[in-house]
């Protein structure tokens, strides 16, 4: 006997949406493992929209009140003028989104988020500390190595390892994501500094400027005592060597100096500022094959200027799991065939409205995306 320990369904990466791949299955009776790199849990990253699509997710698992407690709930989504503050479109959220399509919609800091989903999966199946570097569809099983030197063979693998999957490498060969040419600076602004400014700050604003720069700005607490926002500023080239760089006042000062005063208090407000840059890849013709099969940035990785990118992650775990509800774990075969076939257009217009960054900065109605309801969609 090999000391290769045998599973039925590995999900590799426990990020935002393989943890609701993972707690999902877990629902739905499947036995499932989680294998992520990083070595513990961290409050990383700042702020995330979660919309009223993916909170109906989240209340299927018996996570939505505990996120709505947490998170911001936004009356609106306004888009302003960067320079003169006019509305440019003022999109209703809060009762109206309650109403409209079936569940909140809420900011919320991502760690926070993340912090619930990894606490409802079981603690002995995720194991942190495991990343992948290895992969073979032995035909009855994929075999898994890990750094670690631990081996294991699983009947289904789903690929949730985010844009630099290794699952996406396995089935399409290696290619680099493509930099789009723009980053995103990214704080959470001093609260009493903000306060000082003497201006209301709205709990979901974006500001708009020539040529689609951006500051994205909300609250990511119930209590509104976080504020965070994340811009998007064209930069030529990204040279730094990690996956973001620190930033700082100064240059958030060059970039949007001297625009409206709530921009400028929130300029003024800024402390810690880190640059991310963004990343693209074309959409994808190959979602699975065989045992494999990716969900998320994995195979759709798209600017975040939608707020949907995890949303269509956690989506796309939602019709998987009911896809292999459907037809059993053997019949996987289909099961990714109804997968791809009920996620694939969606996805797809979303990443390309995303990466377009027009969404909502004029009047528009957001309905298709925000009264999706993912137990509710034909799968045929
Ligand atoms: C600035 C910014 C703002 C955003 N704002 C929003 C928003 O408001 N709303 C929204 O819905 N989306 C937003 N997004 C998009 C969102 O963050 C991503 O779409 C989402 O995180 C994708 O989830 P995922 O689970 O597919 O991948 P990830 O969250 O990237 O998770 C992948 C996981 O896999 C692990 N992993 C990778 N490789 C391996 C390996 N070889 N072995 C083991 N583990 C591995 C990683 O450590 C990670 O934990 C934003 C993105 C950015 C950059």
């Amino acid at each position: 006997m090999d000391d290769i320990q045998r599973i039925d369904i590995a999900v590799v990466g426990a990020g935002l949406g393989g943890a609701a791949a993972a707690a999902l299955l877990a629902r739905a009776g499947f036995s499932v493992h989680s294998f992520e790199q990083a070595p513990e849990f961290t409050r990383l990253g700042a702020g995330i929209h979660i919309g009223p699509n993916v909170m109906k997710i989240f209340r299927h698992l018996g996570l939505e009140d505990r996120l709505a407690a947490i998170g911001s709930h936004p009356g609106h989504w306004f888009s302003r003028d960067g320079m003169t503050g006019e509305y440019l479109s003022e999109i209703p959220l809060g009762e109206f989104a309650l109403k409209e399509y079936g569940a909140p919609y809420i900011t919320i800091h991502r760690g926070d988020m993340h912090a619930v989903q990894i606490a409802a999966l079981d603690a002995s199946r995720v194991h942190f500390g495991h990343r992948l570097t290895g992969l073979e569809d032995r035909g009855t099983d994929v075999l898994l190595s890990f750094e670690n030197g631990r081996q294991v063979a699983a009947s289904l693998v789903i690929g949730a390892d985010g844009i630099n999957s290794m699952i996406r490498e396995t089935l399409l060969g290696p290619e680099k994501p493509r930099y789009s040419g723009w980053v995103g600076h990214r704080a959470l602004v001093d609260m009493e500094k903000l306060r000082g400014s003497g201006l209301a700050h709205e709990r979901c604003v974006k500001w708009w400027w020539e040529k689609s720069r951006h500051i994205m700005a909300y609250a990511t607490k119930n209590d509104g005592s976080e504020y965070y926002y994340v811009t998007g500023v064209p930069e030529a080239s990204w040279d730094h060597a990690g996956s973001f760089a620190e930033s700082s006042r100064e240059e958030m000062e060059a970039a949007f100096g001297g625009s409206h005063s709530m921009v400028q208090a929130l300029i003024d407000a800024t402390g810690a500022v880190t640059k991310w840059p963004f990343w693209n890849r074309d959409p994808m013709g190959l979602w699975s094959r065989g045992r494999l099969v990716m969900i998320g940035d994995a195979c759709h990785p798209m600017r975040p200027h939608m707020a949907q990118g995890a949303c269509m992650a956690i989506e796309d775990a939602a019709i998987l799991v009911r896809c292999l509800e459907l037809t059993g774990m053997e019949d996987y075969a289909t099961a990714f065939g109804l997968y791809e076939r009920a996620r694939k257009d969606r996805a797809t217009k979303v990443q390309t409205i995303s990466n377009a960054n027009t969404w909502l900065k004029e009047p528009e109605d957001p309905a298709w995306v925000y009264a999706y309801d993912p137990f509710a969609v034909e799968l045929a």
